[in-house]
């Protein structure tokens, strides 16, 4: 089933609230095998509102609203759809009630009189109840069964709404046969889209055992996502699992992760498994690694800690990295990174040092160390490995992708797949 939603707001357009409630309908509506296939954003102006709402009910006859339903003048949802669907707005009695007891509850003596209005029902929509809000939800229909549900734009009001009403409303009006829409992302790191593309060949160019197939490219990584869009939950586990072996075969070495896993995550428990302690020492990272790995819980069993060793003379003082190293590479290079993550290890405990020592910029760059330039190195019980790379994006990028690629680079040393 396929419906589109318009979300009505100008502080949506105007980029100062961030569309969530788009993002939670296509979640929730997804596991019902409900598609949402086309957004649309509007300001709160009438017309906007219609021409929005006309053009969707034309492609599919069915469409969710959210925001604009409010007490306020900038609140137009309601009276926009109405004139559309050529209805007069009603005072509802019911509805009435239950805002006055709402005021009541909450200790006003009066409840304000703008917010009767929300008591104005379209003629023939059926209200829709709000348990965490005072604007009720509308339903409202046509002859021809194209119909229109509005939401409130209230996050917390929208989610509930979305849940206990019209999740099952859908469910009963369009029976699936249990169809849903699920989706499997399998985490790559350490490899750009196109040679992962490469490396995927035919089995990548758009689908993967013909479920569709989409590259999210991030600072963690590229994500490859593939979703069944009309089998019941069985059978579509079954396919995405196909998908993901089939992914896997072809690049296995990059892929640390599923869905939500994060690779801080996956390496603590590789090392646990393994019995293997970490301490880090970061340059132009500040901490970063360390946050991502303290960041998951029960860190404590093999983080042992970490030095910000920014200046050099930290460096020397509390890594034991050799002052004539520094003067005759510089801070970033391969022989100091080498010495940070060694001296990670021997000064801190522990099985597993990690370095990193890079220019984030922007400035400090130099045509032989440009802006992004960052080594790391990781010393695996006195098997140091250092790899340079240079990255292009802006310095919270740089920081970024290089605790993430520290991270991937003991994973690899740890599953012996460097
Ligand atoms: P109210 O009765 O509170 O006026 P409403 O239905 O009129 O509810 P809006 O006034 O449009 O809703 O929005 C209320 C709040 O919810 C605002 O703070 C707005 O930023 C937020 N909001 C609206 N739409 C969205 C959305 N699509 N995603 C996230 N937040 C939203
Ligand atoms: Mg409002």
């Amino acid at each position: 089933m396929r419906l589109e939603l318009v979300t009505v707001g100008a502080e949506l357009l105007l980029g100062f609230t961030i569309d969530t409630n788009a993002a939670f309908l296509a979640r929730t509506l997804s596991e019902i095998g409900v598609e949402i296939v086309r957004r649309t954003t509007v300001g709160d102006d009438p017309d906007d509102i219609v021409q929005a709402v006309r053009d969707a009910l034309d492609r599919t006859g069915a469409v969710i609203t959210t925001g604009g339903l409010g007490p306020t003048a900038d609140d137009r949802t309601r009276p926009a759809i109405a004139s559309l669907f050529g209805r007069a707005l009603r005072m509802d009695e019911a509805v009435m009630a239950g805002i006055t007891a709402r005021f009541k509850r909450y200790g006003y003596a009066n409840m304000p009189a703008s917010n009767a209005v929300q008591a104005m029902v379209p003629e023939g929509a059926t209200v829709l109840g709000n348990p965490n809000g005072s604007a009720p939800g509308l339903w409202i229909e046509d002859e021809r069964g194209r119909w229109v549900a509005m939401l409130p734009g209230v996050p917390h009001e929208m989610r509930t709404m979305a849940t206990q009403v019209i999740v099952p409303m859908l469910t009963k009006r369009y029976a699936t046969n249990g169809a849903v829409v699920l989706s499997r992302t399998v985490r790559t790191t350490g490899i750009g889209e196109s040679a992962l593309a490469e490396l995927l060949g035919d089995d990548g160019r758009d689908t993967v055992n013909g479920l569709p197939l989409a590259f999210l490219p991030g600072w963690e990584g590229v994500d490859l996502r593939v979703t069944s869009h009309d089998l019941p939950r069985a059978d579509a586990v079954a396919a995405l699992d196909g998908a993901e072996a089939k992914l896997r075969s072809h690049a296995e070495r990059y892929v640390y992760g599923r869905d939500a896993e994060n690779l801080a995550a996956v390496l603590l428990d590789l090392c646990r498994e393994r019995r293997l302690h970490i301490a880090t020492a970061e340059s132009c990272t500040g901490g970063m690694l360390g946050e991502r790995i303290t960041a998951v819980p029960g860190s404590s069993d093999v983080y042992v800690g970490g030095v910000v060793a920014y200046e050099d003379r930290v460096k020397t003082a509390s890594l034991n990295v050799s002052p004539d190293l520094i003067r005759e590479h510089g801070a970033v290079s391969e022989p100091v990174v080498r010495a940070m993550a060694a001296g990670a290890r021997a000064v801190l405990g522990a099985e597993i040092g990690i370095g990193i020592t890079g220019i984030a910029g922007p400035a400090g760059g130099t045509s032989d160390k440009p802006v992004g330039t960052v080594w790391v190195a990781t010393d695996v019980k006195g098997d140091v490995r250092a790899t340079v790379r240079r990255y292009l994006g802006d310095r919270e990028d740089v920081r970024r992708r290089s605790a993430q690629a520290a991270l991937e680079q003991v994973r690899r040393s740890v599953t012996g797949s460097a």
